[in-house]
């Protein structure tokens, strides 16, 4: 038999009762002013432009929103999955603008000496340069076979044109305080049917074809399509093509149709490099690992590789329900960082992590017994990023 208790209204009591935000803050150490995280933190918060990537951070948690998006916090240090991503963007995205492999490989290395250069120059870096560099270069070996086989496995078709790579576009909705701002990876024409793609391209530890079962409602898709329709609208939006052998750079007009977006998505191989392996024979036993055939690992197979999945878009550019979004997200990106507000998820798995997945940056800061602490923890754990674009300050 179920029965409801009714709980005695609880009295005020310093241990069990009802906590005052003041008790609840400090934990006995300092006054708090007012009910600000920038207390804590020990500045002020940003205003930051709205990216697609934000969307998934404000569903998953509003402090790790706030933490990383309004605050600028990043772990201190090194992420081989980060790395890679960065590392293997480098690649594909130079492969894409239409340069040969060993210059696109230079491109990646280039992009490696930067992240080396970046890390290592953080104060108190956990790693020596040492240490620092032997990972990142693991990280190279491994984007450069995915870019690679990716490249050699999947080509476009004759008729697409790629008009711009890692497009940059800011822009402004009415009604919404915050700015969006998204770089697209490629944007692609289809000559015969005079139509615009966008592509991306995604280096994931996770099954690459989950993606393509969200991409119908993944705000990074509707948001992708305001980008390109906001970029032909600036007129910068050109098709380079050969008119009686003459290269000829031809504006696109304004009205092209932005029709869909194409989902790159590869899976990470689970095996690394060997030591004293030649690029050729890790190039191999990658392929293999891709093909299915690897003689140990089973993780990988076709499906981490599989063919980019064209989605086209059938919906209005702003859907009912991409707008609640955008709202959502406004309000979390111009709104002032109360601590009511901003609170840790309801869903602690995301905190702590699992098999394949670590667990959340912040946890340290999360789990502290009082946020007056933040005050020794961030400096010894993260750093800011500034070079994240800033709107405006507010207090
Ligand atoms: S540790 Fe958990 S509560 Fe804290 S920011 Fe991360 S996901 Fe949110």
């Amino acid at each position: 038999m179920s029965e409801t208790i009714a709980l005695p209204v609880l009295g005020y009591n310093k241990t069990n009762g009802v906590q005052t935000f003041e008790e609840w803050a400090v934990s006995g150490t300092g006054t708090p002013s007012n009910d600000n995280w920038n207390m804590f933190v020990g500045w002020e918060s940003v205003r930051p432009r709205l990216s697609p990537s934000m969307f998934g951070t404000l569903q998953d948690c509003l402090m790790k929103f706030m933490l990383r998006h309004r605050y600028q916090l990043k772990q201190k240090g090194y992420s081989s999955a980060r790395e890679t991503g960065t590392i293997g963007h480098a690649i594909i995205g130079s492969l894409h603008d239409g340069v040969g492999v060993s210059e696109a490989l230079n491109a990646g290395r280039k992009a490696t000496a930067k992240l080396l250069k970046d890390i290592a120059a953080e104060p108190d870096c956990r790693k020596s340069k040492e240490e620092l560099e032997k990972s990142l270069l693991g990280d190279f070996a491994l984007a450069s076979v995915v870019a690679q086989l990716f490249w050699e496995k999947y080509k476009l078709p004759e008729n697409f044109k790629t008009v711009a790579t890692e497009v940059e576009v800011n822009m402004d909705l009415p009604g919404l305080a915050t700015s969006l701002k998204c770089i697209m990876d490629r944007l692609m024409y289809d000559t015969q049917e005079k139509e615009l793609w966008v592509a991306d391209i995604k280096i994931t530890g996770d099954d690459p074809v989950k993606f393509h079962s969200t991409a119908p409602f993944d705000p990074q898709t509707r948001m992708y399509r305001l980008a390109a329709l906001a970029y032909l609208q600036s007129g910068k939006a050109t098709v380079t093509t050969t008119l009686n052998g003459e290269t000829v750079h031809a504006p696109l007009p304004k009205d092209t149709p932005v029709v869909g977006m194409v989902y790159e998505a590869i899976q990470r191989p689970t095996i690394r490099q060997k030591q004293k392996q030649s690029s050729e024979e890790w190039l191999a036993e990658a392929k293999s690992w891709y093909e299915g055939t690897h003689p140990t690992s089973t993780a990988g197979g076709p499906a981490a590789m599989p063919e980019p999945y064209w989605h086209r878009y059938e919906e209005p550019v702003l859907a009912y329900e991409f707008q609640v979004h955008l709202r959502e997200a406004d309000a979390a990106c111009s709104g002032a960082t109360r601590v009511h507000k901003f609170t840790r998820t309801k869903n602690t798995f995301l905190c702590r992590g699992g098999p394949g997945r670590a667990p959340c940056e912040f946890l340290p800061l999360c789990s502290a017994r009082s946020p007056a602490e933040w005050a020794h923890i961030i400096p010894r754990l993260y750093v800011r990023d500034t070079a994240k674009s800033i709107e405006l300050e507010i207090n």
